[in-house]
């Protein structure tokens, strides 16, 4: 079982947070600064940029003039709430899962979808060695 507070904080982490009650799923890179006293929290976009979302200082996970989501932000706020918990070792509910990334056993590239990670292979990757649920068998 993984310390996620421990794995959040170890440097250069990145999360996939799954709320199996809306099937919402958001990955989260947090990397501690060379102050190391303070991580920066981006947020991964499966296509796009990544964003830049705040600063995790004193456990407490801050807005900075740089950040680009709004408190009121869903993706904003899913990450606080998890940290939250984490710091506070309030249980997280059931719906809640937290995954840490993986590569792809194929390419090699990164994973960050719930299902990839749990699969191993990324969907493209998945199907041209027939595991997809979606690959048309043969
Ligand atoms: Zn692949």
């Amino acid at each position: 079982m993984i310390n996620w507070y421990k794995f959040f904080m170890a440097g250069n982490a990145t999360i996939t947070i799954k709320n199996t009650k809306t099937g919402r799923h958001f990955t989260y890179n947090v990397k501690q600064s060379r102050w190391k006293d303070t991580w920066w929290v981006v947020l991964k976009q499966h296509q796009g940029p990544d964003l830049y979302i705040g600063s995790l200082t004193s456990k407490r996970f801050n807005i900075t003039p740089k950040s680009v989501l709004g408190k009121n932000d869903v993706r904003w706020r899913g990450f606080n709430w998890v940290w939250w918990h984490l710091v506070y070792k309030r249980p997280l509910p059931e719906y809640v899962e937290i995954r840490h990334c993986n590569t792809c056993g194929r390419c090699g590239r990164e994973l960050t979808r719930p299902d990839s990670i749990d699969r191993g292979y990324g969907p493209m990757c998945a199907e041209l060695l027939g595991l997809s649920e979606f690959a048309i068998p043969h």
